[in-house]
């Protein structure tokens, strides 16, 4: 490491700029957004820092600075000259000529001020990191000159990955250390806010619902003074389909923070490799027991470890409430007055229609879709001959075991034997397959090819869309490739 990483505080001091083109204006830019006042130093302007501004002209900056932007940027149209870094805290030359830059940097250097010289490191005291803004939250990332663009592939990753409201999360926590550290003793200062942050409240502020999560604190901080028992909380966590890249950031978020997760059947191994390596794992998706006896066990689950005080992170495959149980499970933690957390995930409906090409909706041929499943054969309550009409994409949910009983009872409610079909096998998973066909073939279809669990069936003229066939042997190609 031979360069020292710091924020420098630089609001109302003078930064100088040398130069009129893009380049110096994004570097006047960033400047003035940490609440510099900036002058430039360049014959011409050229058309970005013109534009610079022309735009802060008319926009007062809500950053430090009592003065506004418009007094904080100054244009000197004149060459360089030594005595322009007089009053200057930090230099910046970013001209096209390398020598200008050369003496930007001699200048700088007499006078000991911070210098840094667009893509020039020799001539540089200091580099300009790529960062992320989630202001307060900045994260900076340098490669000390050797590889500016990997800093920068880097910097968009960590965009992606960090969420968007951080920010937010930061000031709400910096809005209540006082009171934090008024009401408990230091030894319990840092455990108390890796729990905030890192459990409901925190995912709350990041969901935006800032209110909620000021007097779920306030209610915590008080249990915390008062060293009652605490409650645990609940993640209930859609997976998706079973591709861990199709996990949402949020759910990615949640799994890292759980004391404890319990998973099902359908969710991936892929999937659980992403969550925190310390988390228990229970597995709580036993075939052998019977349907109710198995939610009964796994509400049972929920409510113990919760009230062990751990952060649990109930793992379904999809999103938790398509055919997923979750609104019982939410019912029997209300009842137990436990906090829970909902995170939808992309239903299975969704990733087979993108696996299969298939467009749910499409003017002209589907103006609505239904999830059904038709896995209940003993209460059949669905409405078969609504499911039959035309114009519509009906998507079958658990079909294995019913496809000849689906087939059967769209025909006796008139769905003519051609209508499209596309079954879908394991979508997203290593092994998918995707079938076309239509009603009539479908059983000896699914025969023939020995489909089985997990599979999904979409029924309707969509099924059929022309391209459907190229676009599948594209995407087939691209998993290929990847
Ligand atoms: N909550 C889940 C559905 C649970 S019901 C969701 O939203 O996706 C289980 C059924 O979902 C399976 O029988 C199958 O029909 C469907 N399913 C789940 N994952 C699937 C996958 N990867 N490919 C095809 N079908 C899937």
């Amino acid at each position: 490491m031979d360069h020292l990483p710091i924020f420098l505080r630089i609001a109302d001091r003078e930064a100088v700029v040398v130069g009129g083109g893009a380049v110096a204006a994004r570097k006047a830019e960033l400047l003035l957004r940490c609440g510099a006042r900036v002058t430039l130093v360049a014959p011409t302007l050229g058309r970005a820092a013109a534009e610079l501004f022309a735009s802060i002209a008319t926009t007062s900056s809500p950053t430090t600075s009592s003065a506004t932007a418009a007094h904080r940027l100054a244009h000197i149209a004149a060459e360089f000259h030594p005595a322009h870094l007089d009053a200057a805290v930090l230099a910046i030359a970013a001209t096209d000529c390398r020598e200008t830059n050369a003496r930007v940097a001699e200048a700088a250097r007499e006078r000991r001020v911070p210098i840094n010289v667009a893509d020039d490191l020799e001539h540089s005291s200091f580099i300009l990191p790529a960062i992320v803004d989630r202001s307060p939250v900045i994260v900076a990332v340098g490669s000390q000159g050797s590889a500016p663009v990997l800093a920068r592939r880097l910097r968009e990753q960590l965009e992606a990955l960090l969420p968007a409201r951080l920010g937010a999360l930061a000031r709400f926590a910096g809005a209540r250390r006082v009171s934090v550290q008024r009401a408990l003793p230091p030894s319990e200062r840092r455990p108390f806010w890796e729990r905030i942050l890192g459990g409901r409240i925190g995912t709350q502020v990041l969901a935006g619902d800032e209110s909620g999560a000021a007097a779920a604190f306030d209610a915590d901080l008080r249990a915390s003074r008062s060293r009652g028992p605490r409650l645990g909380e609940v993640y209930l966590i859609g997976a998706g389909p079973g591709d861990p890249d199709l996990l949402t950031l949020r759910a990615l978020q949640c799994l890292q923070e759980a004391d404890v997760i319990l998973y099902d059947r359908l969710v991936s191994e892929a999937v659980l490799d992403r969550a925190r390596r310390e988390a228990e794992r229970v597995f709580v998706g036993k075939h052998s027991e019977a349907g109710a006896a198995a939610q009964e066990r796994i509400d049972a689950l929920l409510v113990e470890y919760a009230r062990r005080g751990l952060r649990v992170a109930r793992l379904k495959g999809g999103d938790p409430f398509i055919f997923g149980r979750g609104g019982e499970e939410i019912a029997t933690l209300a009842r137990h007055g436990i906090p829970f957390t909902i995170v939808p995930g992309i239903t299975a409906g969704l990733a087979a229609a993108a696996a299969a090409a298939v467009p749910l909706t499409q003017r002209q041929l589907a103006q609505s879709v239904t999830f059904a499943t038709a896995q209940f054969a003993e209460d059949d309550s669905l409405d078969w001959p609504a499911l039959a009409r035309p114009g519509q994409t009906v998507v079958f949910y658990m079909v294995v075991a019913q496809l000849e009983r689906i087939v059967a009872r769209l025909r006796e409610a008139g769905a003519p034997p051609d209508r499209p079909a596309a079954l879908v096998e394991r979508a997203t998973l290593p092994g998918q397959r995707v079938m076309r066909t239509r009603l009539a073939d479908l059983a000896a279809i699914a025969r023939a090819r020995r489909v089985s669990a997990p599979a999904l069936l979409i029924i309707g003229e969509v099924a059929a869309a022309p391209e459907a066939g190229a676009i599948e042997s594209l995407t087939t190609t691209l998993r290929g490739v990847a």
